[in-house]
């Protein structure tokens, strides 16, 4: 007999990166996670052969198009399965009462509200969507402290954190003898790259990332240094911290996730292998251990950490993060804003790569300060945000 409670799961964003390696880990374990809900935004091929293997109760699509295609198809195959569509059905499965873990691994803003819904209804969230965290971490934190909901970090580097910080850490740094947090990032595929050289990288270029394979928007993100930036931002809301408490370390191996200094010179770091089904497998079973397929870290192959200080003029995208945290208000919003637009055109080949950095800073210049106490003072800062960045590519020449 099985010691443990079988935990049924919704994978959002299960057609991503993190949602196809949250199914393949959850599948190695079917004593464990019975997944009830699937849910995607166009990607029926995808989701449809997800639903064949996994047979949930429900399958999202938030684009209607797709999910009436989708239900064609369940019901040609015979699946027991109820095909969803619209973005409201995404908070409707993160709150549903039969569900109990939810991943949250949609990329950028379109995951906000299911992510919200999963934490207001007491669920255990697996946070991977961190533009989430980004614009309303107060939010999330509030209905997670109201509800009693378990927060796990999916974030490689929050997942480090969490896991060399005290059990049952209460958000209070000074108490737990927290000095600092060291963020690392292995610096992108562009770390040694000349200045000169950015204007022309491809997002071929940009998304062949040294270690790590994931959604084409977090490798941009991972080129610029945005993503880093969002990292420290998730992690001052995550865990309560300063902005100068927070440093990050540019570490090309991408071999020690992260660590925790304390006020006695301790430092505490979590080190593996670069793989994310290692902090989907810790969340997943959270507080017990499962195997996972990863590979064991190999120290003497690695032979060599090396340790960089990051390089804010050649990645000024960092810079920004730190300024709009430090900033506060609806500044995380809006640049997660216009960054969410500055990568979406750089992809579509309108935006050259170096000003992807130009368009944020630009769109915070611009944006008076705003609110960002509620969910409706959040969406009106990131819809204000998109219009000026639109805008502001319509009107320049790049
Ligand atoms: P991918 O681009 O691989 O996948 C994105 C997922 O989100 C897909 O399932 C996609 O569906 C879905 N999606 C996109 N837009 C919508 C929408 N409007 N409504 C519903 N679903 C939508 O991204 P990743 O898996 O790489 O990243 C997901 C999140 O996890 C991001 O926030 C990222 O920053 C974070 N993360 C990722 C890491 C990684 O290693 N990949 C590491 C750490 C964090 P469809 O396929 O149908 O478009």
């Amino acid at each position: 007999m099985s010691a443990h409670a079988m935990q049924r799961l919704a994978v959002l964003g299960s057609t991503g990166s993190i949602g196809v390696n949250t199914l393949a880990v959850a599948a190695m374990h079917p004593d464990r996670f019975r997944v009830d809900a699937l849910a995607a935004n166009r990607d029926v091929d995808r989701l449809f052969a997800q639903c064949m293997e996994f047979r949930p109760r429900w399958a999202v699509m938030a684009d209607e198009t797709a999910a009436s295609r989708l239900r064609e198809r369940v019901r040609a195959a015979s699946l027991p399965c109820e095909v969803l569509g619209g973005a409201a059905a995404l908070e409707q499965i993160a709150s549903h009462p039969e569900v109990g873990t939810v991943m949250a691994a949609i990329v950028g803003a379109a995951g906000l509200r299911s992510t919200l819904a999963a934490a207001a209804a007491g669920k255990k969230v697996l946070l991977a969507n961190k533009e989430a965290m980004v614009m309303a971490g107060p939010l999330v934190m509030a209905a997670v402290r109201e509800t009693g909901a378990t927060l796990l970090p999916i974030d490689s580097e929050h997942n480090a954190i969490f896991q060399a910080l005290p059990a049952h850490y209460a958000q209070e740094p000074a108490r737990a003898g927290i000095r600092r947090l060291l963020l690392t990032g292995s610096g992108g595929p562009f770390r040694n790259l000349p200045t000169e050289k950015f204007a022309s990288m491809t997002p071929q270029q940009a998304c062949a990332h040294p270690n790590w394979v994931m959604g084409r928007k977090i490798s941009v993100d991972s080129a610029t240094l945005m993503n880093k930036g969002l990292e420290v931002i998730e992690a001052a809301f995550l865990f309560n911290v300063k902005p100068e408490q927070i440093e990050v370390v540019i570490h090309p191996q991408s071999v020690v996730h992260s660590l925790v200094e304390y006020v006695d010179g301790s430092v505490i770091a979590q080190l593996g292998n670069p793989d994310m089904r290692t902090p989907i497998a810790h969340a997943l079973a959270f507080p017990e251990r499962i195997e996972n397929g990863v590979a064991p870290l190999d120290l003497f192959a690695v032979a060599t950490l090396q340790f960089e200080r990051p390089d804010l003029s050649r990645f000024p995208c960092l810079g920004l993060a730190y300024a709009a945290l430090r900033a506060g208000a609806g500044a995380p919003v809006i640049l997660n804003a216009a960054n969410e637009v500055a990568v979406a055109s750089f992809l579509e080949g309108r935006l050259s790569f170096s000003r992807i950095a130009v368009l944020v800073e630009e769109v915070l210049a611009q944006m008076p300060r705003m609110r960002a106490g509620n969910l409706q003072e959040i969406l009106a800062a990131d819809t204000e945000a998109r219009r000026v960045a639109r805008e502001w590519l319509a009107a320049a020449v790049h």
